[in-house]
């Protein structure tokens, strides 16, 4: 099966290939095939509803069965923010991780707890709309620990007492937001497959 992949994020891309590729799913971003595929304007209220923008424009762009998530970090403390805004936070992961530490110690709250959440959308050219969610819960550090991963990974505490930013990449496949969503998205690919096998193939 192949997807195109309809995100710009060279490292979410890269981990959206590591767990996709291992289940006989071939992923291409579209620069990859040689197309430029325009930022798309990320207005939903929802992580489902960005995901989907994004799948749909790129599988309207290139013609192919494409694949998007929309993935954010929802704090407790904050009222679930940055949530859906995760990503425009602020300029870099840096200030990201800074502003959030700040804004989290004006609260005066002892609650540290966040949740990691992504869902992916699945758009065909046929009309079909597939959806997957995983979401991750741990803790929020006081300080940056760590240089694996992306974006908040460095304040994000897991269970065992590291953080994202200290797991291998398989580590953090295994219990990540992302990894769990895909795990999901693999079963409902599965029934697909198996849906639209004939009866003679299904007897094989
Ligand atoms: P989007 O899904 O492209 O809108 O981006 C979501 C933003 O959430 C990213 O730019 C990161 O800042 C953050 N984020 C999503 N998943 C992860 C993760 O696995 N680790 C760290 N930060 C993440």
């Amino acid at each position: 099966m192949f997807f195109v992949l309809a995100s710009n994020n060279p490292k979410k891309t890269a981990e959206l290939q590591r767990i996709l590729t291992p289940l006989g799913i071939t992923v291409k971003t579209a620069a990859q095939l040689g197309i430029t595929l325009e930022d798309v304007e990320e207005t939903g209220e929802t992580f489902r509803e960005n995901a989907e923008l994004k799948a749909r424009a790129a599988m309207q762009r290139t013609g192919f069965p494409a694949i998007a998530d929309d993935s954010g970090l929802m704090v407790a403390a904050l009222g679930g923010r940055p949530g859906v805004y995760s990503a425009r936070y602020a300029p870099t992961d840096e200030a990201k991780i800074q502003k959030l530490l700040g804004e989290l110690m004006e609260t005066g709250s002892s609650d540290r707890s966040a949740e990691f959440v992504c869902e992916i959308c699945c758009c065909f050219p046929d009309g079909r709309t597939m959806y997957a969610r995983g979401a991750c819960p741990g803790t929020i550090g006081f300080a940056p620990r760590g240089n694996g991963g992306f974006g908040y990974d460095p304040i994000f505490f897991v269970e065992g007492n590291k953080t994202f930013a200290e797991l291998s990449d398989s580590q953090k496949d295994a219990m990540s937001h992302r990894g769990r969503a895909l795990r999901e998205l693999k079963q409902l690919l599965i029934a697909m497959m198996k849906e639209t096998e004939t009866p003679n193939q299904q007897e094989e």
